[in-house]
């Protein structure tokens, strides 16, 4: 069994987009970052954070708008509409929850999908069905990342994704469909999941719940993709899969954390130098 490391491949995507920046800044582009948080969430403030700080250690701009939890729906869409505008700013992302005031789909979908680096928007959300470039949610792209890093073999492998949330689950079962699985979504109305799941040479877990998947759902020898955060009452981190027992049955698995949780960054760090490449680049 081989512990997919994606600290390391994280690591080596913002080595990879750093020097992509650092030749662009020589020809006067900054790719730049802008974010945008609503309200107080402490879970929300520390996301926006590190997203900032990673984009500066990148060489690249990053433009933080923290906003009361009081402003309002039309307040905020005049903000994306300004950003929107502004020609050096290369992508936006508006940190999710939204306050239950505010429809996220409305401001979602007043992103400019050529500045959309989270890949929300409708428009990216169907190119990626048509299998067209545009921007992929960042947590499945690098799952991909992973599996390519890793040699992974997709085409042609019966795959499971369990979860099927717009930000994890969806794209990433239209991101395998396109390299040649064979896919199979499972989510709460799925009957007998273990059997379901027993098929599968991949399978990759975002439900959000400790130890939902165990030995007896994976088939030996099968690559396990991890991608859930729970945080149990004694403070640790862990995620979908009863790790201890999984582990040892499978060919490769991702550690929680330490596993899909870097690649998700570093993979928004990509997507924006991409934006500003397409924008800036190719007129
Ligand atoms: P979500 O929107 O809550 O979706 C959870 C999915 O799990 C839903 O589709 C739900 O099915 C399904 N589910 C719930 N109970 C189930 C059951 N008993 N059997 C089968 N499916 C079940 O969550 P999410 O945003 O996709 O996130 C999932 C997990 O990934 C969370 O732990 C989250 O923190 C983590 N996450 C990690 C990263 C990262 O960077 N590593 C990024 C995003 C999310 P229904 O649709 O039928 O309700």
């Amino acid at each position: 069994m081989q512990i997919i490391d994606g600290k390391e491949i994280s690591n080596r995507v913002k080595e990879r987009v750093k020097a992509e920046a650092i030749a662009l800044k020589d020809m006067g582009i900054t790719p730049t970052l802008a974010v945008i948080l609503v309200g107080e969430d402490k879970a929300s403030q520390t996301y926006v954070a590190s997203k900032e700080k990673s984009t500066i250690a990148c060489e690249m701009g990053s433009v933080a708008h923290k906003l009361p939890e009081s402003t309002t729906q039309d307040e905020l869409l005049a903000l994306i509409e300004l950003l929107n505008a502004d020609d050096s700013i290369d992508g936006i992302l508006v940190q999710l929850p939204l306050p239950k005031h505010i429809d996220s789909n409305k401001i979602l979908e007043a992103i400019d999908p050529s500045k959309d680096v989270d890949g929300f928007h409708p428009i990216n959300v169907g190119k990626l069905n048509s299998g067209l470039d545009g921007f992929v949610p960042c947590t499945p792209l690098g799952i991909m990342e992973l599996l390519k890093e890793y040699n992974i073999e997709v085409s042609g492998k019966n795959a499971v994704v369990i979860g099927r949330s717009n930000i994890v689950g969806k794209p990433m079962a239209a991101l395998l469909l396109n390299a040649g699985a064979t896919v199979t979504i499972a989510h709460s109305k799925t009957k007998d999941l273990a059997k379901v799941c027993q098929n599968a040479q991949i399978i990759v877990v975002a439900v959000g719940k400790p130890n939902f998947l165990t030995a007896d759902m994976v088939n030996d020898g099968a690559v396990v993709i991890d991608v859930g955060i729970n945080r149990l009452d004694n403070g640790k981190l862990v995620g979908d899969c009863d790790y201890d027992n999984v582990a040892p049955k499978c060919s490769m698995i991702t550690p929680v954390p330490g596993g899909v949780g870097p690649m998700t960054i570093a993979m928004l760090l990509s997507n924006t130098l991409k934006s500003a490449k397409n924008r800036k680049l190719k007129g």
